[in-house]
């Protein structure tokens, strides 16, 4: 019997397939691939953070080498009237911000370009690049961008803010944007800064991917990298109390913008007992020079595990060791985001409801992750400091955001997979938010409405409106509601 739901899945297939078919015809085969057995296909489809995402199978995709490419992608789209979804990372684990399923995949990957000016200390770089690939590049040169805290993490981060570990001195990755290339939802390619197209700038700038347009092209202020007083400290089970309590003396007091931590509590699957058995903490300390003093000293006089600090290149700080992390990548791996302040007890508060969860949900994850990620007072003076500040036009800190990850067992059925979900969810909620700072989109799942906790979220609305005049994006692919 043919229902409904049978027609719109070959109406929507149908639309895929017209406009992969008039894409080869346009950009040529060697830029398009609809075969799903093909290697480069694999990849791309295979290459997601949230394993999820893999199973979307997109109609073809697209290997742009060109903003021309770009341009040329979007108009085919838009006439087909397929959805489509835009690639760089693929690091985003919110379904259809990066993945589609029968609709065209543009996969960013083959546009990697960069480069370093020495005369103006500026770095440019196209979005195909992990940014763990353009630390190692901008190191030739003593330099660094800013960005992510883990290699493999793509350029993406960047136009959700970009928490770095150099973000205390400079501000969030979006901070040091000075000029972006943009392929509008019209097709027209722009180039946005603080003179031109200021207000799609100013979207640009932690406002999120995927809403506006497709970046193709960031220059960006480098900053100097030499050595770092770095590594892991590893503790375990019975300091859990004590290290929150030494997190939120450093959030609260630490004086150096050249100190940087993120702290990261993780829960394995295996039984507690009642003893925190399952709990491991690790926390990555980065000094900005050779000689860390006494900034870390609250954390290295708890008892510890392990305790690698050594001196480091930046690329060796990104690629610091994280043995139980690398565990998270390609598992079923949902993000969700808190925002609080420093001078209440949240910190605790939210760690104890996370804990509590994690003990009543045993055998409902495969690991948990809850970090703590410092906003200081630098960081927003920073932030604000440049090109007037960011979408977030972030408060004065010190506050601090926390990023929860959920990996859930392969294999789950739909029924207990959303029951978790769900769960999940209403711990986190339960934990509430401080007024008046902004949820950071790069932790946030989408039905969080991040956006809707910028004080600028009228004047996004407004600049979504003005170049998406007709919701092409809105409709066509996945992303952040305006609405
Ligand atoms: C292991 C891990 C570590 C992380 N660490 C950090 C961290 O230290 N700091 C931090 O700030 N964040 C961090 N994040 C969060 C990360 O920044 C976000 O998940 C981000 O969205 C990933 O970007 P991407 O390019 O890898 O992913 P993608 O899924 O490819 O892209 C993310 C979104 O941006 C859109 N997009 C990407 N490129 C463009 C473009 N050129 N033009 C328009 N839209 C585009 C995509 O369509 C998608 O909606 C981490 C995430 C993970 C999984």
């Amino acid at each position: 019997m043919i229902t409904t739901l049978t027609i719109i899945g070959i109406h929507t297939i149908s639309l895929g397939r017209t406009a992969c078919t008039n894409l080869t015809g346009s950009l040529g085969a060697d830029k398009v691939d609809s075969n799903p057995l093909d290697l480069r296909y694999i990849d791309s489809r295979e290459d997601y953070w949230n394993v999820l995402q893999s199973n979307y199978q997109p109609s073809c995709i697209v290997y742009p080498t060109s903003a021309q490419d770009v341009s040329i992608a979007v108009q085919a789209i838009r006439l087909s009237g397929s959805r489509f979804a835009v690639k760089a990372g693929g690091h985003n684990t919110n379904n259809f911000f990066s993945s589609v399923d029968q609709g065209v995949l543009i996969d960013l990957g083959s546009l990697d370009a960069k480069s370093y000016d020495s005369s103006t200390t500026l770095a440019t770089y196209e979005p195909g690049s992990t940014f763990g690939e353009l630390y190692d590049y901008y190191a030739q040169f003593d330099r660094t961008v800013l960005g992510p805290t883990l290699a493999g993490v793509g350029t993406g981060a960047a136009l959700g803010g970009g928490l770095s570990y150099l973000s205390p001195q400079y501000g969030m990755a979006c901070d040091n944007f000075r000029e972006l290339e943009v392929v509008l939802p019209s097709g027209e390619i722009v180039a946005a800064s603080a003179n031109s197209y200021p207000d799609l700038f100013f979207g640009l700038r932690g406002g999120g991917g995927n809403a506006y347009g497709i970046v193709t092209k960031y220059t960006v202020q480098s900053r100097p990298a030499g050595k770092f007083a770095a590594g892991n400290i590893i503790y375990l089970f019975e300091q859990t109390d004590a290290v929150a309590d030494a997190i939120s003396d450093f959030m609260q007091y630490n004086p150096d913008p050249k100190a940087s931590i993120v702290a990261t509590y993780l829960k394995l699957p295996t039984p507690d007992l009642y003893l925190n058995l399952d709990e491991v903490i690790l926390l990555f300390l980065v000094y900005d020079g050779l000689d860390a003093g006494d900034v870390f000293n609250n954390f290295t006089s708890i008892p510890y595990l392990l305790n690698t600090m050594a001196t480091r290149t930046y690329p060796e700080v990104i690629n610091m060791p994280i043995p139980f992390l690398t565990q998270l990548t390609r598992g079923d791996n949902i993000f969700r985001v808190g925002v609080h302040r420093v001078t209440d007890d949240s910190y605790k508060t939210s760690i104890d409801a996370w804990r509590n969860w994690a003990e009543t949900n045993k055998g409902r994850y495969e690991l948990l992750s809850f970090d703590y990620e410092p906003v200081p007072q630098s960081l927003t003076d920073a932030s604000n400091a440049q090109n007037g500040g960011n979408a977030m036009q972030m408060p004065d800190g010190p506050w601090f955001w926390i990023s929860y990850i959920l990996e859930t067992p392969p294999g789950m059925s739909q029924v207990d997979y959303d029951a978790v979900q769900d769960s999940f969810r209403g711990m986190v909620d339960s934990v509430g938010n401080a007024e008046g700072l902004p949820l950071f989109i790069n932790d946030a799942s989408v039905d969080q409405n991040p956006l809707s906790s910028f004080s600028t979220y009228a004047e996004l609305q407004k600049i979504k409106k003005k170049y998406d005049p007709d919701g092409f994006f809105v409709e066509k692919t996945g992303g952040w509601s305006f609405a």
